[in-house]
């Protein structure tokens, strides 16, 4: 079993918790306003009520008009869907948008979508801290630019952009602007014409409100388009039966956000004496989040020499929450691009982790986080042994004392086989197998890159299996590294253990 002393939650940035009102409001209208909105009865005007009201409320929030909000599924949706549409208008007439090497995925990935497409996509250099030079600006601006894509706040590290001074010299070239303002939501004042953009994201689920929905800002008179076809939902933008409930809980997390932001002073006091604690740890760690401008819950941090995926499992096994980088990267190998876009190398950003604190985050919370994070650096802590993909020869992988656990997601298993010999488990279902695993044997477990067996290794560790390694690199590594072994045995002789409760409720051999 899992020996969680205490749950310290310092991964805010990643997801918020429902608060009560929001989740009383949320059963309300599922349970009282459950009409169709769209319909024409007393019900459904009940729904749409609720639609309405809460769009005047998130439109007040970020003071923009109600009639500028279009209700999404999430801010990744509203990014997709300001990017694609601004495209499918200008493109070819004009092919460049402009943008930071420092955005969300949802940002990124798109416009890597968008430039497949033939679309120029140009990013503005950042400093150490991920700041754009306003100068950058006005020179990436040419005739054939048609938006300027920059965040108010980044996720990972915290650093706000002067996005007003940014959107001024873009809009005086005729530029749309488009800001990503989903982590300044609820920590920071957002205030939309004040910005001067003409399209921000944002989402309920980072500011108490529950997963699933988002909102985009669209300035009057902006150009768009729809973006999910088949229904007049949305203004004709987002077909679709609107998630009333999820609608309601976004505008009852933004009632929410006076009090909240009045919290905020405090946390920004408590992240920095966790910096000075950290110091006394290890006087050579690298604060990459900036002192000013930056979100006051916020912060990246680098432990010289200490990778953050097995710090990140040391800490969860303790019940403290962090992350390596965004949520949407945790479990990839690759080091974040944020981190390497202000300068760090592969292997300082691998040794990086993001703590973000939440309104009620407490002294007490970052004490408990900082002896634990203390006790790894000291190796006091319970570790467990790396294993490089070199190693896992024809004789290793033969050696009955040799127990291979492979955890990784049923979309991986169709990517690429898994070593011989292996049993198959899943990776959260782990309290549901984790009997089946031997104590007595060498337990090796293998995932897709290397991240996600370093916490299943601790866990495995923690219920008293002596000898536990994780495999570097995982399947990708291994296959890479020993290419002939890959051919000749991948996929054969694999066991899966089945939860308890399955379908055979028993070790099923899948006869390969
Ligand atoms: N943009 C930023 C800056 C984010 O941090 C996130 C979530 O982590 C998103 C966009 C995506 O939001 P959602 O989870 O609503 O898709």
């Amino acid at each position: 079993m899992l020996s969680l002393r205490r749950q310290v939650y310092l991964d805010s940035n990643a997801t918020t918790a429902v608060t009560p009102r929001v989740a009383r409001e949320m059963s309300r209208a599922l349970t009282r306003r459950w009409g169709n909105p769209s319909s024409l009865y007393h019900c459904a005007r009940e729904a749409a009520s609720v639609l309405e009201e809460a769009r005047q409320v998130v439109a007040r929030t970020i003071h923009a008009e109600p009639d500028e909000i279009v209700f999404t599924g999430s801010a990744t949706e509203g990014n997709n869907q300001v990017l694609k549409a601004l495209a499918d208008i200008h493109f070819p007439q004009r092919r460049r948008i402009v943008s930071t090497p420092i955005e969300h995925p949802s940002v990124m990935e798109t416009l890597a979508h968008l430039a497949s497409r033939g679309i120029e996509v140009a990013f503005l250099p950042v400093d150490r801290f991920g700041r754009v030079a306003l100068g950058a600006v006005e020179e990436a601006i040419d005739a054939d630019t048609f938006l300027l894509c920059c965040m108010l706040a980044n996720n990972e590290l915290g650093t706000i952009q002067d996005v007003v001074a940014i959107a001024r010299a873009a809009r005086a070239r005729g530029v749309l602007v488009l800001s990503d303002c989903v982590q300044a939501l609820g920590k920071v004042s957002v205030d939309v014409r004040a910005l001067g953009v003409d399209y921000a994201t944002f989402s309920a689920h980072k500011l108490h409100g529950p997963k699933g929905v988002g909102a985009v800002f669209v300035r009057r008179g902006a150009p768009i388009g729809p973006f999910v076809h088949g229904g007049h939902q949305e203004a004709g933008l987002r077909a679709g039966t609107e998630g009333v409930h999820n609608i309601a809980g976004f505008a009852e997390a933004c009632r929410a956000l006076p009090a909240l932001r009045s919290r905020m002073a405090a946390t920004a006091a408590l992240k920095q004496q966790f910096v000075r604690a950290l110091r006394a740890i290890k006087p050579d760690i690298v604060v990459n989040s900036p002192d000013d401008l930056c979100l006051p819950n916020t912060l990246s941090v680098t432990f010289p020499g200490f990778n953050n995926a097995v710090l990140m499992a040391a800490l969860d096994q303790q019940g403290v929450a962090v992350s390596a980088g965004s949520a949407c990267s945790t479990s990839e190998t690759r080091p974040s691009h944020v981190l390497k876009a202000i300068g760090l190398s592969d292997e300082a950003a691998n040794e990086t982790i993001r703590v973000s604190l939440s309104d009620d985050t407490s002294p007490a919370d970052l004490r408990y986080a900082a002896r634990i994070i203390r006790r790894h650096l000291e190796g006091q802590a319970v570790s467990v042994e790396v294993l490089r993909a070199a190693q896992v020869d024809e004789r290793f992988l033969f050696d009955p004392g040799n127990y291979i656990l492979d955890v990784r997601f049923w979309h991986e298993r169709k990517l690429l086989k898994g070593l011989p010999n292996s049993f198959e488990a899943s990776f959260v279902s782990f309290k549901r197998y984790a009997h089946h695993v031997p104590r007595d044997r060498h337990v090796v477990v293998v995932c897709m890159g290397g991240i996600d067996a370093i916490p299943i290794a601790y866990a495995l560790k923690a219920r008293r299996c002596q000898n536990v390694s994780y495999l570097r690199g995982g399947v990708v590594g291994w296959r890479i590294a020993q290419p002939e072994l890959y051919a000749r045995y991948a996929g054969t002789n694999i066991t899966r253990l089945e939860p308890r409760g399955g379908s055979t409720g028993v070790l099923r051999r899948l006869g390969l």
